[in-house]
């Protein structure tokens, strides 16, 4: 098993290397996608959603997570993340054992289908939930997640799209909210900044709601081709790399392995890495990738999970089977983000940095008197340039946003986890 895994890696990794990107499905989506040939079947109550290869109803999908959060009281609640235009609810759910025990434990956001018709991670999402609060008590490992990690989860950020021709079907179901906006081009983005575009309605509340919270690791659901996007989407790999670049290939090479374990075919028809950043597949502006990232310095994933956007209702089943593990595995990269480490440094840095994390200032040693430390944050943008003034220097974050940021002397780096 291992042996085979070694060889899938160095050969997704030779591979990568020479691909050629394929122009994006979903780029320019066909005007009336009616989907009336396709097989899709919905629930019209919770229990038709036993078997898991049916689309719910609206009311299905409102009725399931509220049925959850009076099945788990203890462990799971419903928030409501705002309405879109139409008045349906854009829903989350927060799953979190031992709520109370750690203040600063760290925040995970899962968000699907916020192009309407890409709806397979939508029924993802939905037994994800499930299948998270089935396992607690259960699983060690997933009780192990739950309890650390503060999990939330939004199967739906545009359920007027997905329930464009009524409540009771998706069928017909369209890639923009009802004013036909697209809410994955309308977020404040690094490139051209905040004030550049009119944000929706749907894309406010989810603002309201990332700047609530304090997430550190996300990953957005997406239809229409199988590549896992990592940021940035503005700007190309070699316009600006994102400072974790090589973070991303490694966590999504671990999550394409996983799925490939299940189908040695999937997540190849972009790359056959399996990934890519994402401008250099294409580059948009207004996309939530890139505005988590840039503003909440929150390390979020494009993953897009199924060629087709819609997929047949009973192939449901085969999706949840080839990423179960990958999705659930993806929650666990939370321990693996940068900085985690305490004293960072991934190039033998001899220069010492705590409390890390911190909630005000940091102590710096192993600085020679007069060197210079420089401040960055997650994007490369320098803050301030300090001298030391001996051993050990006390740097103050105080006034910064919670987040990661880089201390940087001569050739070392160390990472500085701000709460
Ligand atoms: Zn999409």
């Amino acid at each position: 098993m291992k042996q085979h895994l070694l060889l899938l890696a160095l050969l997704a990794t030779t591979l990568a290397a020479s691909a050629q990107l394929k122009p994006r499905p979903d780029a320019f989506p066909p005007v009336a996608e009616t989907l009336a040939t396709k097989a899709i079947t919905m629930a019209s109550s919770v229990d038709e959603m036993a078997s898991w290869d049916r689309y719910p109803s609206y009311e299905t999908y409102v009725a399931m997570m509220q049925r959850w959060a009076e099945q788990y009281p203890e462990i799971c609640s419903l928030d409501t993340i705002g309405t879109s235009v139409q008045g349906r609810l854009i829903l989350a759910v927060q799953i979190e054992g031992q709520r109370l025990a750690d203040v600063y434990k760290p925040q995970f956001f899962y968000s699907s289908t916020i192009h309407g018709d890409e709806v397979t991670g939508y029924v993802m999402m939905l037994r994800l939930i499930d299948t998270l609060l089935a396992s607690y008590g259960n699983s060690p490992r997933l009780t192990a997640l739950v309890d650390e990690v503060g999990i939330y989860i939004n199967p739906l950020a545009n359920p007027d799209g997905t329930y464009r021709r009524g409540n009771h079907t998706v069928r017909g179901a369209i890639r923009y909210n009802a004013d036909t906006v697209d809410l994955n081009r309308t977020f404040p983005d690094p490139f051209s900044g905040v004030a550049a575009k009119a944000v929706p309605q749907e894309n406010q509340a989810m603002i309201d709601y990332v700047s609530a919270h304090r997430f550190r690791l996300s990953a957005n659901l997406h239809g229409g081709a199988e590549v896992m996007n990592y940021p940035w989407d503005s700007f190309t790999s070699t316009m600006r790399p994102h400072p974790e670049a090589e973070w991303w290939q490694e966590v999504c090479k671990r999550f394409v392995d996983t799925c490939r374990l299940q189908s040695r075919s999937y997540l190849r028809d972009v790359t056959e890495s399996g990934y890519t950043a994402g401008g250099d597949w294409y580059v948009i502006g207004g996309g939530r990738q890139d505005y988590m990232n840039h503003y909440h310095n929150c390390l979020e994933l494009t993953m897009e999970i199924s060629t087709a956007k819609t997929v047949p209702s009973e192939q449901l089943p085969t999706y949840w089977h080839y990423l179960n593990a990958a999705l659930i595995n993806y929650i666990g990269e939370i321990y693996t983000l940068p900085g985690t480490e305490g004293i960072a440094d991934r190039s033998a840095s001899l220069i010492q940095v705590y409390p890390n994390p911190t909630i005000n200032s940091v102590v710096v040693r192993g600085l020679q008197q007069g060197e210079r430390l420089e401040l960055l944050d997650i994007t490369g943008r320098s803050l301030a340039t300090l001298t030391a003034g001996g051993t050990p220097m006390l740097v103050d974050l105080g006034n910064l946003p919670r987040g990661i940021y880089l201390l940087r002397t001569g050739n070392q780096c160390a990472k500085v986890v701000k709460h």
